[in-house]
């Protein structure tokens, strides 16, 4: 068994433990982008949300949802940012499926994403395309 998150499942590796039950585990992010960053994992191991199966899914934003309501008081945050990054292009770095549960604070220096210009034609190709993939 090489993944860490894994490991810190079976308690081969410690964690700061803020949230556990029969399907998902909560810990501090040992590198945090704010204190209080919190990883929300399902302990059965899937790589990413592409092979994450739908039971799981479909738990796995409620628990995702009590945490943000736990770090937002525990932290006093003004806001909450949660995200997911799959495979390796979006900065995965772990491929144990987590979602990142982040504190922010007015004024907290970080940067939102940036964007990109784009035309109409450009997003109007985009949306049927994307409309064509759904059964
Ligand atoms: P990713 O870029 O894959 O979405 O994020 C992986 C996250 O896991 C990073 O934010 C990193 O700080 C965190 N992380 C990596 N290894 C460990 C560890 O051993 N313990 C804890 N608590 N967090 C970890
Ligand atoms: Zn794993």
């Amino acid at each position: 068994m090489e993944c860490i998150f894994c490991k810190i499942i079976a308690g081969e590796i410690p964690c700061y433990k803020v949230y556990e039950d029969d399907k998902f585990l909560a810990f501090l992010d040992i590198y945090p982008v704010n204190p209080g960053h919190v990883l929300v994992i399902p302990k059965e191991h899937h790589d990413n949300i592409f092979t994450l199966p739908n039971e799981i899914a479909s738990q796995y934003f409620v628990v995702v949802k009590r945490i943000a309501e736990i770090v937002k008081n525990t932290m006093n945050a003004d806001g909450i940012n949660i995200g997911m990054n799959n495979l390796s292009a979006a900065g995965q770095v772990v491929f144990h499926s987590h979602i990142h549960v982040i504190p922010r604070f007015s004024g907290d220096g970080l940067n939102h994403w940036g964007n990109r210009d784009i035309n109409e034609s450009e997003m109007s190709l985009i949306a049927d395309k994307m409309k064509g993939f759904i059964k």
